[in-house]
């Protein structure tokens, strides 16, 4: 379903934002205090609207309230992050999501009212820095701290092993939630199922038992 989105703040990370919803087929208002930031986009999404976020009666006539997601991806001016948040707020938006420098900043967006903070820095970082610790780990998503769902190449142990016989849930206390093999996907399972090499594994568990499963 085509849904409608605002992005307030076309930096680096808002203008990847609204590019890729529109590719999803989305309908996309961007704005930015920039002119040049507009015009960057004025011809990729849906309407590129040059206004200051903080400017409330701008923003209602821009209709922004009736929007289902309005993304406030403003960077390094974090008072004008915050208060574009509580004015989207005020607006009755259904659901922000605000981009936060800090953990502190985030605590403040949550206490006024964004339904989603994220951390692109911070888990680009996380991203980068697992990568580099085991070229092995493809991908990675936080559940908790010190917990993850990750992607990795499967190990050499693996290869021709079924997942009965490697028992990575006892002996890792890691599960595998899916095998890719090439563009197919397996994903539920069995005990019975075969890893090859080049093999691609999603699993679940602690990052440092996820790692050394990834390094065997
Ligand atoms: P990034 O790290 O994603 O590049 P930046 O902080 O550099 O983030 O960019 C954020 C964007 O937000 C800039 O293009 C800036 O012009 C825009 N911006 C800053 N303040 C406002 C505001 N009050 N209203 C709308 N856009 C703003």
């Amino acid at each position: 379903m085509r849904k409608q989105f605002a992005v307030l703040g076309l930096g680096r990370f808002g203008s990847s934002v609204a590019e890729t919803l529109t590719e999803l087929g989305h309908e996309v208002l961007a704005i930015d205090i920039d002119e040049t930031k507009v015009q960057h986009l004025a011809d990729v999404v849906t309407h590129a609207v040059q206004a200051d976020g903080m400017d409330e009666e701008t923003l209602r006539s821009l209709g922004v309230r009736n929007f289902d997601v309005a993304v406030v991806a403003i960077g390094k001016d974090i008072q004008a992050n915050i208060l574009v948040t509580v004015i989207l707020k005020e607006l009755g938006v259904k659901y922000i999501v605000s981009k936060a420098q800090n953990e502190l900043h985030g605590k403040v967006l949550e206490r006024v009212g964004a339904d989603k903070v994220v951390y692109p820095e911070r888990d680009m970082g996380h991203r980068v820095a697992n990568n580099l610790v085991s070229a092995n780990v493809l991908d990675y998503i936080e559940l908790a701290q010190d917990y993850s769902i990750m992607e990795i190449v499967a190990p050499g142990i693996a290869h021709g092993k079924s997942l009965g016989e490697l028992n990575l849930r006892a002996r890792h206390g890691v599960s595998v939630l899916a095998v890719k093999t090439g563009e197919k996907i397996n994903v539920a399972p069995g005990a019975d199922a075969i890893i090859k090499e080049n093999d691609v594994l999603v699993v679940v568990g602690e990052n440092r038992a996820i790692q050394n499963l990834a390094t065997d």
